[in-house]
């Protein structure tokens, strides 16, 4: 049995005639850039989550890039950073010149460590980016009073988290604003590339909306430096179509999750991803920790199933962060997770026998 990491082609061959038919109706408006599907779709991804104004953009990283802008943020000023997150939560730091501090993560869930934050402020400290990993809600509350308390912005990267919650409400709408990734191995994907900001703050949308448009809100009268960071109107309009189903593909991430526990919770030698009291965890990614990692996952692809690594190495350490002088030790939990970690396969297209077979497989590699 062949057990994909994600199947994107059975999820479109499920919707295939509303997707199709909402890509023609684009081609025939000529609407390709921004416009009213991207509209249709910005209003209808705020409702989701609760927040006032939703921005669509090209990227999760434009998302994140463009509030790091509209909040002001620049040379000389320092963003904390989880270590343990995708490279794009650091990057859009250093792409407005400042410079990403980074922070360890906690054992148990693997987001950011929130009681080492208060010792990496500085005067230079502008903001904290937390993320969502693996789709489970960073410690959201304790974060927010932080930020709070010092006067520095908070950004969720929400890239992972989609309908994600927090003591019963979407998270999105914690700090200044929240920034999600639309890239198609999302929760929610597009046909190629996508992200979106959400906010609360009406002064921060229109900022983030004339910096999507080369700074502009007329059309050629550009009041600040922005970018081209415009949503494709094809990718709002297939956005549209699947935000309807993303609650029931959520439910059947959680429910293969549950599949997953259950086969697996007699296997001493792995450690199944735990909830958080009072997080809904949406399972952008099922990661377990398990011992001989590198063996398992080769033995794993000799019976065609397919998994990833998220991420075999922590920001702090990448080549690209050397200049930072960052060295290995720096951040022992990150640094140890990313030798165990395994990320097995996950999507709401998933069934139960290719779950079972997934668990049988690894209770046989370590027998
Ligand atoms: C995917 C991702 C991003 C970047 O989103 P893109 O749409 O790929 O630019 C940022 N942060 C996290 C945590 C992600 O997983």
């Amino acid at each position: 049995m062949k057990v994909s990491f994600i199947d994107l082609q059975s999820q479109y061959y499920s919707i295939k005639k509303e997707i199709d038919d909402s890509i023609q109706r684009v081609l025939h408006d000529t609407a390709f850039s921004a416009g009213p599907y991207v509209k249709e779709f910005e209003t209808n991804f705020a409702i989701k989550h609760n927040a006032k104004f939703c921005i669509g953009v090209n990227s999760g990283t434009a998302a994140l890039h463009a509030s790091l802008m509209a909040l002001g943020i620049g040379v000389g000023d320092e963003v904390i950073v989880p270590t343990n997150t995708f490279f794009a939560t650091p990057e859009a730091v250093s792409l407005v010149g400042a410079t990403p501090v980074f922070i360890d993560c906690e054992l148990e869930y693997a987001n950011i460590n929130t009681e080492l934050i208060e010792k990496a402020v500085t005067s230079k400290t502008k903001a904290i980016i937390a993320v969502h990993l693996y789709g489970q809600s960073a410690k959201i509350d304790i974060i927010n009073n932080i930020a709070k308390k010092y006067n520095i912005f908070f950004i969720e990267d929400a890239a992972q988290a989609h309908l994600a919650e927090f003591n019963g409400s979407p998270i999105g709408t914690a700090g200044d604003c929240s920034c999600f990734s639309f890239y198609c191995g999302k929760n929610l994907g597009a046909y190629g590339e996508g992200g979106a900001v959400l906010t609360n703050d009406e002064n921060l949308y229109n900022k983030i909306m004339m910096i999507r448009d080369h700074g502009s809100s007329i059309k050629y009268h550009h009041e600040v430096i922005g970018h081209n960071y415009r949503m494709a109107g094809i990718q709002g309009a297939i956005l549209n179509v699947k935000l309807k189903y993303l609650e029931d593909w959520t439910n059947k991430r959680r429910k293969n999750a549950d599949i997953y526990k259950a086969h697996l919770n007699v296997c001493s030698e792995i450690c199944l991803p735990y909830e958080m009291q009072g997080a809904k965890h949406v399972y952008h990614l099922f990661v377990i920790k398990a011992e001989n990692r590198d063996e398992l996952a080769q033995y794993l692809l000799n019976k065609q199933i397919y998994t990833g690594l998220h991420y075999p190495i922590p920001c702090h350490l990448q080549k690209a962060y050397n200049f930072l002088g960052y060295k290995v030790g720096d951040m022992p939990i990150s640094e140890k997770l990313s030798k165990e970690i395994l990320s097995l396969p996950m999507s709401e297209q998933l069934e139960e026998d290719q779950i079972i077979y997934v668990a049988n497989n690894i209770k046989e590699f370590y027998a």
